[in-house]
Parts: structure tokens; sequence; C-alpha cells
């Protein structure tokens, strides 16, 4: 059986052989300050069959940050007990907090005849990879270390030790951009939507997620016979 069913069938939303939508799941990682909160939420903005997974996590709303909107934040014994419950497709610990994504997801995305954008950890979108083959996953880059560094002290929102702190976990995790499928540097935010706007449209008629619509279009030629 293909591993894309065998995948999500844990979660009871595809069955090999059903005429079903296949949802399209993107996973988008980049390290801190690389401007992804700003290009993910407009290129939701822009296509509104793009459903955002909202994760959960142990760390503490920060700024304007809003519960159910951010994340959903909740303690650690909580999270630990959706762990034994098999409730989460994927989870990490990232910077000493559980991170992770609720295992309703696709089953969502499906009733609602969404695709699926995640943002998610190097080490999330690796399980993630690893359940969902087909997941497109995106790496975003700030364009050099010191343009990182710019964006982190111009957004002012952390002390010089996180600062430096961002920075090396961001050396670190770059380390890992040859495991996604597509990898963007972010020079300029209007451009890098267009172009994550573009990888979706493109990735949405792939062969596999276009069967459903494919399907009936040779019926009606199967149905004249000549
Ligand atoms: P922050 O605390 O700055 O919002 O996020 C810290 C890191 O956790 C980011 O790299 C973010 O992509 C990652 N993250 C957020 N939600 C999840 C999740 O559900 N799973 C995993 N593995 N990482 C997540």
């Amino acid at each position: 059986m293909n591993s894309r069913y065998a995948a999500t069938e844990e979660t009871g939303t595809l069955h090999h052989g059903e005429r079903e939508r296949v949802t399209a799941v993107f996973i988008i990682s980049a390290p801190s300050g690389s401007g992804k909160s700003t290009l993910v939420a407009g290129l939701l903005d822009r296509d509104p069959s793009l459903l955002f997974s909202v994760s959960y996590t142990t760390r503490q709303p920060r700024g304007n940050e809003r519960p159910g909107e951010s994340y959903n934040y909740i303690s650690r014994e909580e999270f630990e007990t959706r762990i034994q419950n098999h409730e989460f497709l994927e989870y990490a610990e990232v910077f000493g907090n559980y991170y992770g994504t609720g295992s309703q997801i696709l089953e969502q995305a499906r009733d609602e005849g969404k695709d699926v954008v995640l943002d998610i950890d190097v080490q999330g979108a690796r399980q993630l990879k690893r359940r969902l083959p087909d997941a497109v996953t995106i790496f975003i880059l700030a364009p050099s270390r010191d343009i990182l560094e710019q964006r982190l002290r111009a957004r002012s929102e952390d002390s010089e030790e996180v600062i430096q702190r961002r920075l090396r976990d961001a050396a670190e995790e770059i380390r890992n951009y040859d495991q996604y499928d597509y990898v963007l540097i972010n020079h300029r935010v209007e451009q890098s939507v267009d172009t994550l706007s573009a990888i979706v449209k493109a990735e949405r008629i792939r062969r596999i997620r276009m069967e459903d619509q494919v399907r009936p279009i040779l019926d009606s030629f199967r149905a004249r016979a000549y």
C-alpha cells in the first residue's frame, strides 16, 4: 500500500481507492528572524483554501499572541498525557518547551476541502515527512547572517543574550536545509509571498492530487463509444 494512505489511515482521513481529494500538506521551517511568520501570514491571507495548523505548546504566550490563534497553550502534564494518547501527528522539544501538531488537522482539512500549512521546526518536519512522504517541505532562509542579526535586533523583542542564542541556533538549523524540497531565500516579503503562492499552486496540480478531478473527465470520454 502507498505509505501516503497508510500514514493518514491512522487518523481515518483517506482510504486507498476512494475518490477523495488528496489534502496537500505544506511544512514550512526557518530559524527565528527569517521572516517566516510574516510570510506564512501573507500566504494564508492570499489563499483562503489553506488551513493553518495551530500547534500545541507548553511555552507561555508572548506579546499579543492569542490562545487558539498562534498556539493552543497547555501544561507539560497535559502535553505528556496527549503524547501517551497518540494525539500528535508529530511533536518535538524546542528551546526547552514541547511543541506538537494535533492529529485531527488532516481530518479537519479533508472535511473543509482545504490544504494544510504547518509552521514547525526541523525535527518535526523530519518526523512528518516520514509519516506523510507526499508532504511538501519548504525551508526559509535570511539572505545572510548579518541580515538575520539585523532583523532580530530590529524586532527588539529579545535581550542580547537571547539574540546571541537565536543566532547560534540558526547556524545549527540551517545545516538541515538539504532535507527540504524547496529553499526560499527571503529578500523581500512581497516577492517571497509570491514565491510561496507559486509553490502551493504548482504542488496542487501534481498528478497524485488531481486524480479526483481527472477521473470524471476520463469517464466523460469513456461514456462515448468511438
Ligand atoms: P516559537 O516559540 O518562536 O513560536 O517557535 C519555536 C519553534 O517551534 C519554531 O521553529 C516553530 O516552527 C516550532 N514549532 C511551532 N509549532 C511546532 C509544532 O507543532 N511542532 C514542532 N516540531 N515545532 C513547532
